[in-house]
C-alpha cells in the first residue's frame, strides 16, 4: 500500500473507536461459562486438526474416518472415510439420549396466540414420515430437493428429512420471485419442489403455490411438487404432478432408515444472497458442516440444554440452517421459531415473543437493530425481556451507535454481545467472540474462534499487522465451502485466486487494531478511495448513524475528477426530522469532525428507504449504479425493486 493509503487506514481506524469502550465479560456471566479459559485459543493452534477431530467427535458417526484432513489447495476433504447422517444427529441420537419429550421448537404464527409446541419426538416422527413421502415421491440419494416455504416447522422438517435419505436440499427464501426461484432450481437441477400453498407476511397471503407454478413452467427438471397447507386458499393441483403433504402424510410409514453418508457427501446447495452479484450456488458437505456448526452453536452463544434460543433469520439464509436447523438441533437445543415480521401486528412483536417464551439468547442482524432504533426504545420498554442473557449479531457489520444501543435497550447492559462474522461460504462463525473470555468493543466481531486461522493481507499477499487489507482465511476448516454448483472455475477465481490459491479470500476488508481484534470494513468492492486514501463504506455509514437524526445510511464512491472518487451518502432520516440543505451541511460537517475532511460526503441524498437484498443488507453496488447513472446491475435479489427505480428518479431530478 502507498503511504497515502496508510494514512487512510490510520485516520479511518480511529473513526471506528470513536466509542471506544470495552465491554469485558461480567462477572456473573463468566461464572457459568462453558468455555471460561483463554488458553483453549493456543491450544486449537498448536494442533488444529487434532482440535477439529475433537470437536467432530462429539457427533454419532456409524463409521470413525480414516484421515481429518485431505488438503489439496484449493480443495479440503474433511473426516475423510468417516460415515454420518446429520438427521440423525439432530434427531435420532437426542432421543436414544432419553430427550424425546424436551421441546425443540416452540412456533409462533405471524397471528397473535397461534403457537406449536414440538419435542424431539414429534419432530422426529415428521422427519421420519417425511423422509418417506420424498422416497415415494422418487428422490434418491444425491438428488436435488428444492424447498420454497414459509417459516413454518415443515420448512426445517423439509431439510432434516432430505438429510435423512441423502438428497441434497436447496433452500430458496419464500420472499423470492418466480425468476429467482426458477433460477435457482435450474441451476441446481432439482427434482422436487417442496412448497407450500402460501404463507402470512403482515397478514396477507403470499402465493407461494402460485409463484411455484410459474417458476416450475420453465423447469424441466423438476417431475414432482409436495405441496404443505397452511393457508388453506385456494390453489391449483396439477394430477400427476403435485401432491399434498398432508394426504401423503397419514399414509406414510413411521420409520425411515437413515443413509449413512460419507463425510464428504453433499449436505445442501445454498445460493448467496446476491449483494455483489450473481449469486452463487455454494456446496457444503455433511461431516464437516455438521461438526463446525454444532460446536460453534454452543460456544459462540454458550448454548445450555436449559436456554430458550431464538435466532430471527429465515431458513433461507445461511444462518437459518447453521443456526435454526442443524447447529440447534444437533446441540438437542429448544428454539424459538417465528413465521412473520417484526413489526406485525405492531413494532413490538419481538419483545412480546421473548416475553412470553421466556428467551434467553437472541440472534439478529444490524439491519433489524436499526429498524428497532428507528422505531424507538418505548416499544421495548412496554415488555419484560429480563430473561436475556446473551444477544448476537450477524449478517453486516455493525455499527457502534446501534451495537450500544442494543446492549442498553434490549440487552439492559447485563448480556454480551456476540458480533458474529461469517457467510454462506464459510458455513459457521469464524470470528466472534467467545462471551466468557473475550472482551468485546463495540462494533468489532474480535477474534478468529479456536481453530481459525485468520489475517489480513495487502494484495501481495504479505501480512498487515496494523492497519487495514483484506481479510483472509489462512488455513482451511471443516465447514468450508467444497465449490459452486455447477462452475469449478469460479469457485476458484472468486476465493483463490488473489493469493494463488494459498489463502481463502471472503471478499471483506478489515482492520487489526493494537489488541489483534478485527474490525470489517464492508466488501472490497465497496471500499472508495479518495485523493488516495482508502475509506470503507462502513467507516462513514457509522458517523452518520453516530449523528442523532439519522436512522439508516449507505455510502458510495461516485468518480470525481479531481480526487479520483468522491463519497455520495444516501441517508434515511429519524421519524420527525426534515431533510433540506441545512440538514445536508450538518451531516457532512459531522461526518468530517468524526474522520475527518477527507472523508466529507460531496453529496447527500435523503431518502426514506434503501435498496436491500431480501435479506435485508444493502445493495451499494446498485447504489453506485445509480450515483454514475448506469445501467443497473443484478436486481433480481432485492427486496422492493420500486425503491431503486425511485431513488434513479431523484437521483438525476436533484443532479
Ligand atoms: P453475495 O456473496 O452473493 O454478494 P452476500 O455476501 O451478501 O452475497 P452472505 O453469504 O449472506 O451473502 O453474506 C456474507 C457477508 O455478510 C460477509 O461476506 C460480510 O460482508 C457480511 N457479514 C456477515 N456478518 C458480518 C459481521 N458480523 N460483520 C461484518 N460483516 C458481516
Ligand atoms: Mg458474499
Amino acid at each position: 500500500m502507498s503511504d497515502h493509503t496508510k494514512q487512510g487506514s490510520k485516520d479511518t481506524v480511529k473513526a471506528l473507536l470513536v466509542e471506544n469502550r470495552v465491554f469485558p465479560p461480567r462477572a456473573e456471566f463468566k461464572g457459568q461459562v462453558d468455555i471460561k479459559d483463554a488458553a483453549i485459543y493456543a491450544e486449537a493452534a498448536k494442533d488444529r486438526e487434532a482440535f477439529w477431530a475433537g470437536c467432530a467427535a462429539k457427533l454419532d458417526w456409524f463409521k470413525k474416518w480414516d484421515t481429518v484432513l485431505e488438503w489439496e489447495a484449493p480443495f479440503a476433504k474433511w473426516f475423510v472415510g468417516g460415515k454420518l447422517n446429520a438427521s440423525y444427529n439432530c434427531l435420532d441420537r437426542h432421543i436414544k439420549n432419553g430427550l424425546g419429550q424436551k421441546t425443540a421448537i416452540i412456533w409462533e404464527a405471524e397471528s397473535e396466540g397461534e403457537q406449536r409446541i414440538l419435542s424431539y419426538d414429534d419432530v422426529y416422527t415428521a422427519v421420519n414420515k417425511m423422509a418417506n413421502c420424498l422416497k415415494t415421491l422418487g428422490v434418491a440419494k444425491g438428488d436435488r430437493v428444492a424447498i420454497y416455504m414459509p417459516m413454518v416447522p415443515e420448512a426445517a422438517f423439509a431439510m432434516l428429512a432430505c438429510a435423512r435419505i441423502g438428497a441434497i436440499h436447496n433452500v430458496v427464501f419464500g420472499g423470492f420471485s418466480v425468476d429467482s426461484l426458477r433460477d435457482r432450481i435450474n441451476d441446481a437441477q432439482a427434482k422436487l419442489l417442496i412448497t407450500a400453498d402460501g404463507g402470512f407476511r403482515r397478514g396477507k397471503i403470499v402465493p407461494l403455490k402460485e409463484t411455484s407454478d410459474k417458476a416450475v413452467a420453465e423447469c424441466p427438471s423438476i417431475e414432482k411438487l409436495l405441496v404443505i397447507q397452511r393457508t388453506k386458499s385456494d390453489v391449483n393441483m396439477k394430477e400427476g404432478r403435485d401432491h399434498w403433504y398432508h394426504d401423503m402424510m397419514e399414509k406414510a410409514d413411521e420409520f425411515c432408515e437413515p443413509e449413512p453418508m460419507d463425510a464428504e457427501d453433499i449436505l445442501f446447495i445454498l445460493y448467496t444472497s446476491g449483494t455483489t452479484g450473481k449469486p452463487k450456488g455454494i456446496i457444503h458437505t455433511t461431516g464437516g458442516y455438521l461438526t463446525q456448526a454444532t460446536a460453534t452453536t454452543k460456544w459462540v452463544f454458550d448454548l445450555k440444554s436449559e436456554d430458550i434460543f431464538w435466532c430471527t433469520a429465515d431458513v433461507g439464509w445461511v444462518t437459518g440452517h447453521s443456526y435454526i436447523v442443524y447447529g440447534p438441533m444437533a446441540n438437542a437445543a429448544t428454539q424459538v421459531m417465528y413465521e412473520g415480521t417484526p413489526d406485525f401486528p405492531e413494532r413490538d412483536r419481538f419483545w412480546k415473543i421473548i416475553e412470553k417464551n421466556k428467551v434467553s439468547i437472541f440472534y439478529t442482524a444490524p439491519t433489524a437493530i436499526r429498524a428497532f432504533m428507528k422505531w424507538g426504545e418505548e416499544w421495548v420498554n412496554k415488555c419484560d425481556v429480563s430473561s436475556l442473557r446473551l444477544l448476537g449479531t450477524v449478517g453486516e457489520p455493525i455499527n457502534p451507535e446501534a451495537w450500544i444501543w442494543y446492549h442498553k435497550h434490549i440487552g439492559k447492559e447485563k448480556c454480551p454481545i456476540v458480533d458474529t462474522w461469517w457467510q454462506t461460504e464459510t458455513g459457521s462463525i469464524l470470528i466472534s467472540p467467545l462471551p466468557g473470555v473475550i472482551d468485546t468493543k463495540p462494533g468489532s466481531a474480535t477474534k478468529p474462534l479456536p481453530g481459525i486461522e485468520a489475517k489480513i493481507l495487502t494484495e501481495e499477499g504479505s501480512e498487515v499487522e496494523k492497519g487495514g487489507g483484506y481479510l483472509s482465511i489462512t488455513s482451511p476448516w471443516p465447514s468450508m465451502l467444497r465449490g459452486i454448483w455447477g462452475d469449478e472455475q469460479r469457485y476458484k477465481d472468486t476465493y483463490w485466486s488473489k493469493w494463488e490459491g494459498k489463502s481463502y479470500f471472503p471478499g471483506d476488508g478489515a482492520k487489526k487494531d493494537p489488541d489483534g481484534y478485527f474490525w470489517l470494513l464492508g466488501r472490497v468492492d465497496d471500499v472508495m478511495n479518495v485523493a488516495g486514501h482508502n475509506i470503507g463504506t462502513m467507516e462513514v455509514e457509522s458517523a452518520l448513524v453516530d449523528h442523532p437524526t439519522v436512522a439508516e445510511s449507505a455510502v458510495v464512491g461516485i468518480s470525481d475528477e479531481l480526487k479520483g472518487q468522491a463519497i455520495a451518502a444516501f441517508v434515511i432520516l429519524k421519524e420527525g426530522n426534515e431533510p433540506g440543505k441545512e440538514e445536508e451541511d450538518t451531516l457532512k460537517q459531522h461526518v468530517a469532525n468524526k474522520i475527518g475532511a477527507i472523508a466529507r460526503p460531496k453529496k447527500i441524498i435523503f431518502t426514506a428507504e434503501l435498496p436491500k437484498t431480501r435479506s435485508g443488507k444493502i445493495m451499494r453496488r446498485l447504489l453506485r449504479d445509480i450515483a454514475e447513472g448506469r445501467a443497473l446491475g443484478d436486481v433480481t435479489t432485492l427486496a422492493d425493486a420500486s425503491i431503486v427505480e425511485s431513488l434513479k428518479t431523484k437521483y438525476s431530478e436533484e443532479g
